[in-house]
């Protein structure tokens, strides 16, 4: 029999690569989606597989929202939680953004903790925004490292929604080591958490005409805007690939993997597409110098022990993807 798997939030842009992942070293996976309609369009888009399976979690911050799907599945062994709202468009910070983040990692954990005692490994995906303080990631003699904490408070987090995100990152995985710490003598599972920096690369499918918040980055430049984006990032595929290995290696068990290829800014990524299709009418970006914290991920990278996909092989394989579907 297979291990099964239950990844939260399964219709993301991260989930779905992860799935696939999964998928392809055959464990049995049960994805949790907001709606039926959502859920039969994954497995429409998997074509059917018979290790996949979906159960609706609407909203990840209602409590008990993962109550039934723990007890659907005492199988299960694995818990992946990706879910969790990613946007800068808030009106309401608190509501949209801190508090499902918070409380839908406290009721994975609770629902885990009550009904699933089959459960041996959470992975929480959670981000370098929860390591890297805003302020200090100007500051080029600052050296991060997976033992840093970004030091936003729930005040600063309602300033915008910007800060919103970092600060839903930041609270939810501060309360998912708070939870197996209080609970040490009743739960038996161990937690490990995925931190990665801005995520870029393909979709494992389709490719709509607004993306998800990360991939938007560059569908934007390719719209002939430029966001003032910059800071680090990471490929998608790499990204699945550490969610497996979070799980399956010991050395993973109880650590944050804070993962990150390289830096960049907007200049940077409309250099990478000129070069390789000077066919396409891109915005004019002054280049500039990335001037930015350096990130010591040494220990992620010895942990993981695989190489990360080049920016510019991640960005040509988003572009290709985004321009073959608008032909
Ligand atoms: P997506 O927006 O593509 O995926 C988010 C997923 O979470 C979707 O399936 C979404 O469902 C679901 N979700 C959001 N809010 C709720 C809610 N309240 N209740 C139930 N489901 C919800 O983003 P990504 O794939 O990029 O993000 C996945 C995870 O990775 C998130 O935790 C994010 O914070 C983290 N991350 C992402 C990075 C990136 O650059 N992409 C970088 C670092 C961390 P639906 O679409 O149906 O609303």
């Amino acid at each position: 029999m297979s291990t099964t798997v239950i990844v939260s939030g399964a219709t993301g842009f991260i989930a779905q690569h992860v799935v696939k992942s999964l998928l392809a070293k055959n464990y049995q996976v049960i994805g949790t989606v907001r709606s039926t309609t959502k859920g039969d369009h994954l497995l429409k888009l998997f074509n059917n597989p018979s290790n996949l399976s979906y159960e609706i979690v609407e909203d990840v911050g209602t409590q008990g929202a993962f109550d039934n799907v723990l007890k659907h599945h005492p199988e299960a062994k694995i818990f992946l939680h990706l879910a969790s709202p990613f946007h800068f468009k808030a009106t309401n910070i608190e509501k949209e953004l801190l508090e499902p983040a918070v409380n839908g990692t406290k009721n994975v954990l609770q629902a885990i903790k009550d009904y699933g005692s089959g459960i041996q490994k959470v992975v929480i995906t959670s981000s370098y925004a929860a390591i890297g303080t805003a302020s200090r990631e100007a500051d080029k003699s600052v050296v991060v490292t997976e033992d840093d904490w970004n030091a936003i408070t729930w005040n600063e987090a309602l300033e915008n929604p910007i800060a919103g995100y970092r600060g839903s990152k930041t609270f939810a995985e501060k309360a998912a080591w708070d939870f197996v710490k209080q609970n040490s003598a009743d739960v038996k599972f161990t937690i490990s958490t995925v931190n990665p920096t801005f995520v870029f690369g393909p979709q494992a499918f389709e490719v709509g005409q607004e993306l998800n918040t990360s991939s938007e980055v560059i569908n934007s430049i390719l719209k002939g805007s430029v966001p003032p984006t910059k800071g680090g990032w990471i490929d998608v595929r790499d990204v699945a690939k550490a969610h497996i290995i979070a799980f399956e290696k010991e050395e993973a068990v109880g650590k944050r993997l804070l993962l990150n290829a390289g830096r960049f800014n907007a200049g940077l990524l409309v250099k990478i597409i000129k070069e390789k299709y000077p066919q396409i009418e891109l915005p004019d970006v002054k280049e500039e110098v990335i001037s930015l914290a350096t990130i010591d991920d040494s220990k992620t990278r010895k942990i993981l022990g695989f190489d990360y996909y080049s920016l510019e092989q991640s960005v040509y394989d988003s572009v290709k993807q985004i321009i073959d579907a608008r032909k």
